[in-house]
């Protein structure tokens, strides 16, 4: 199985939380949280169509200038998603700066900014040519725990306790495609660079009936192609299987309470990134900061039966010492107590 998104930490584990997820089939990315950013190329930055930023405390959302002053002045929308007060605080981030003189660029850069609050959404847009200035009127949306839907994946969250409110945050392919050999030796054809142009046509969803073209070129380099109704494609070399589901949670307090809506969220997921800030011992320390202990974050990731285990967000007082959070981690998720 071939999965469409590839997810790395932005950061080495000691640094600023943050996961960069490239789509393997086009060039677009998503990034949950916007701590420090510097480690991210350009090429990469520009990719991201969606951020998701957990809690605007600043190792989570001192990113967005970087952000900003990379696309200012570029063709490009970008959505953002926050929880409570996350519209308050980009409009800060925004106003802190003079623009006075970006209504002239050829460019237009837009922002628009959904916030949760409880069961309700609320959504603003700003746009480079009115100077960021809120556009329109605030819409009001429902929130059931969909932040993002489209054709071949979502993104969910859930609200968990920091003492604020802050993202759990999940991301599900809704299919997977992986490619039979032996269909595309009965239909005569290569593998090669057509085969992604495939796979994202049904990422898409697109009319099974309308026509596909698999093109190549043969050992004297002369270009070949064939067409095939898409779906009729798709039964003779495509097999179709669960996508995969990816779960990242950080800064949450490790409360019974709060640990269960996490394992809800993350049930079943493939890989689970979570935060483990602190051994059980400090378990003191880690609930006065609201945080979780790298034995609560093995506990989630067995209740929650994640695939693959990655950790990340850990206190400086453990530097040299990780090994010590991701024993304890690893410990108390292949025994699950
Ligand atoms: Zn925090």
């Amino acid at each position: 199985m071939k999965p469409s998104f590839h997810p790395r930490l932005v950061n080495e584990p000691f640094s600023d939380p943050g996961l960069f997820i490239p789509f393997l089939f086009e060039r677009r990315a998503l990034l949950f949280d916007l701590g420090d950013l510097s480690a991210l190329s350009a090429r990469d930055l520009l990719k991201v169509s969606h951020v998701f930023v957990t809690h605007t405390h600043m190792d989570h959302f001192v990113g967005f200038d970087t952000l900003l002053r990379l696309l200012l002045g570029r063709e490009k929308e970008i959505h953002l998603f926050g929880p409570s007060n996350f519209i308050q605080k980009v409009e800060a981030k925004l106003s802190a700066y003079t623009w006075n003189l970006i209504e002239s660029y050829d460019n237009t850069f837009s922002i628009t900014v959904a916030e949760i609050r409880g069961e309700k959404g609320v959504i603003q847009s700003y746009s480079s040519r009115n100077r960021f200035k809120p556009a329109g009127a605030q819409r009001q949306i429902p929130f059931k725990g969909n932040l993002l839907s489209e054709q071949s994946f979502s993104v969910d969250a859930v609200l968990l306790d920091h003492k604020i409110d802050c993202f759990g945050l999940s991301l599900k392919e809704n299919f997977s495609i992986n490619i039979i050999k032996e269909g595309l030796k009965g239909l005569k054809l290569p593998v090669g660079p057509w085969l992604r142009a495939f796979k994202k046509a049904l990422h898409e969803g697109r009319d099974p009936a309308q026509k596909f073209r698999v093109t190549w070129q043969d050992r004297d380099r002369v270009t070949k192609e064939k067409y095939f109704p898409l779906g009729e494609l798709k039964e003779r070399i495509a097999r179709i299987s669960p996508g995969q589901k990816i779960t990242y949670i950080t800064d949450i307090i490790g409360t019974p309470e709060n640990m269960e809506k996490a394992v809800n969220l993350a049930l079943d997921s493939n890989h689970l990134f979570i935060e483990a800030p602190f051994l059980d011992k400090e378990r003191d320390v880690a609930r006065t900061k609201y945080h979780l202990t790298a034995r609560e974050a093995g506990l989630i990731a067995a209740r929650a039966r994640a695939k693959e285990l990655t950790l990340f967000h850990f206190s400086p007082r453990y530097f040299g010492r990780e090994k010590e959070l991701i024993q304890e981690a690893m410990a108390a998720f292949q025994s699950g107590s």
